[in-house]
């Protein structure tokens, strides 16, 4: 089958295709826009040319069946995912307020999706379609796919596949799990054959694993409504999960949620094959207004997934893992030709990255399922880990003299520390591929906060920013360093955060880009934050109070009396 113009969203276009009917639906919390970073759209993709029939419901109506089953009921299955975020995250600010907008939308405006969408998307596919398949899938459904605390209700939540009833969930990137689905749905429609698929979790026992297969058991969700410290346990088990590639399980009042091994990453072969797809990196054309979220990437590449960073706030790790997948130079280098063949294109490449700017083509030449460490870059870069800085400053020059290219811009996060490995790449960093501003995430000044956080030691990031600011004047530039920053994390008090502001005061930066943490579901930070002990089980300070966690970011937010700016941070 060839691949279409477009994923079908209506009876009408599925005629346009010559289909009476679909293979498998994919409801997305998102809008409908053909481009890889959208996941509904790179799935659908991926499923369509491997011959399948896929339609899009994006942003259905919740409060009836009508949209999702506007194309009928499907053939196999249908998959649910909240979006690209967890949508409780998306509604909500670090202070549980309102948000009145929504990035992946339509005229960013909020209200498009439900809340916890997971859940209700798949309550409305049950209802359209009694008896078919329903397959959780997304970053929401990767995160609470064990049982986690949610800030949003201050409480503690069982599996999503039980608060949702799925018949599956697929959890990290569904590449490899959607295709096995749909092949073994197609052979018989038997819900059991579908238990195992790497990258998924089932409700099930141990009966299930296979025999002598290593089992990690995660506390059960009533031993931690027992006990919140054990949620650093499951918390640390399933990121030890992540990166052995065992099986886990976790019982739910006598029931069991079973973790199937992680699937394997994309290798660049395959993750070549997906990227050059033929994606219009148009929203789909009866949106009348425009989606911020693809303003932004609309003229950026992807060049690898995963990061090996490990930071404990982030929820990637549990997502995409620590592994790094990365695209061959070639597909690199056709996408930017083809972004240059488009008619409306402005000559710059925004971003060539993916979660951090500095990750393309890093390895570890160990064995990482061996691997003990929960992060490959702190507290000190791991002597297996094999980074290719020279090999991406070779390519970030190669992607620039691609005809029709006139700027490339690394906007996505730099890992400072690894940015040091490779002087010619810091320097040509800041000479040739930053426009005016560098984003770097140092997060905070306190040796003990960023210990907690995994992230590198301050001396590291002021290294570097003397570095910047050096190559920067060399090349008679005037540019400035965006540091990230954040306030109210685990074990950060008020005096860490008073030590920080005076930092900032000290070089006459004004902090714009500070974010209060936010408990996100499934992290370590959060196992923290609920059961106030670090990952050893060591007691720590938390600021759980909105009034706490306001006057922590207030010290870095409010009261900037600054005589003479000297430099402009964010
Ligand atoms: S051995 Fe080192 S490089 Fe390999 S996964 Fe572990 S920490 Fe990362």
């Amino acid at each position: 089958m060839s691949s279409p113009r477009l994923l079908p969203t209506t009876r009408a276009e599925m005629s346009s295709l010559g289909w009476s009917e679909l293979d498998i639906l994919l409801v997305s919390g998102d809008a409908y826009v053909d481009h890889p970073s959208f996941g509904s759209a790179l799935l659908g993709r991926w499923l369509a040319a491997q011959g399948w029939r896929v339609g899009i419901a994006a942003q259905p109506r919740w409060e009836t069946t009508e949209d999702v089953a506007r194309m009928g009921r499907p053939r196999l299955f249908a998959g649910a995912s909240a979006g690209a975020l967890d949508s409780m995250l998306a509604h909500y600010t670090a202070f549980r307020k309102k948000r009145s907008d929504d990035a992946f939308t339509p005229g960013g405006k909020a209200g498009a999706r439900p809340n916890r969408a997971s859940i209700v998307y798949t309550g409305l596919l049950k209802r359209a379609f009694p008896g078919l398949p329903v397959v959780l899938g997304g970053v929401e459904a990767s995160l609470r796919r064990a049982a986690h605390y949610d800030f949003w209700g201050d409480s503690l939540r069982r599996s999503i596949l039980l608060d949702s009833k799925a018949d599956l969930l697929v959890y990290g990137m569904g590449e490899r799990a959607v295709a096995e689905i749909a092949r073994r749905l197609a052979y018989s429609p038997d819900l059991l054959r579908l238990r195992g698929i790497p990258g998924s979790a089932f409700m099930g026992g141990p009966e299930d694993l296979p025999p002598g297969a290593a089992c990690l058991r995660l506390p059960s969700y009533e031993g931690l409504l027992a006990d919140p410290k054990k949620l650093m346990e499951a918390t640390l088990s399933l990121e030890a999960q992540m990166r052995s590639g065992c099986w886990a399980l976790q019982e739910h009042a006598g029931r069991a949620v079973v973790f199937a091994p992680p699937a394997e990453p994309l290798s660049t072969d395959e993750l070549d094959r997906l990227y050059a797809l033929p994606f219009s990196r148009l929203p789909h054309p009866s949106y009348r207004e425009a989606i911020p979220a693809m303003e932004m990437i609309r003229s950026s590449v992807t060049a690898h997934r995963g990061c090996a960073g490990g930071c404990s706030f982030c929820a990637l790790a549990l997502h995409q893992g620590r592994r790094i997948a990365s695209r061959s130079r070639q597909s690199l280098l056709a996408e930017a030709a083809e972004l240059a063949r488009r008619p409306d294109w402005d000559g710059s490449v925004t971003d060539l990255g993916g979660p951090s700017a500095n990750m393309w083509g890093a390895r570890c030449a160990a064995e990482p399922k061996a691997c003990k460490r929960s992060s490959c870059l702190t507290p000190s870069i791991c002597p297996h880990f094999q980074d290719d800085q020279a090999g991406l400053l070779s390519l970030l020059r190669s992607l620039k003299s691609v005809p029709g290219v006139k700027h490339l811009r690394v906007a996505s996060g730099v890992r400072h520390d690894l940015a040091l490995r490779c002087p010619d790449y810091a320097k040509a960093l800041a000479s040739e591929f930053t426009g005016g501003q560098l984003k770097l995430a140092p997060e905070h000044s306190s040796e003990a906060v960023l210990a907690l956080m995994r992230k590198p030691s301050f001396k590291v990031f002021e290294r570097y920013l003397s570095l910047f600011e050096k190559e920067s004047k060399a090349a008679g530039k005037e540019q400035y360093v965006i540091p990230y920053l954040m306030s109210a994390f685990p074990g950060c008090t008020d005096a860490d955060m008073r030590a920080l502001a005076s930092w900032l005061r000290a070089r006459g930066w004004k902090p714009r880009q500070v974010q209060c943490f936010i408990p996100v579901p499934g992290t370590v930070a959060t196992a923290m934050y609920f059961a106030g002990i670090d990952p050893a089980g060591r007691a720590i300070k938390v600021a759980r109070t909105d009034a706490e966690r306001l006057r922590q970011h207030g010290i870095l937010t409010e009261g900037w009396q600054m005589p003479r700016p000297r430099r402009q941070s964010r």
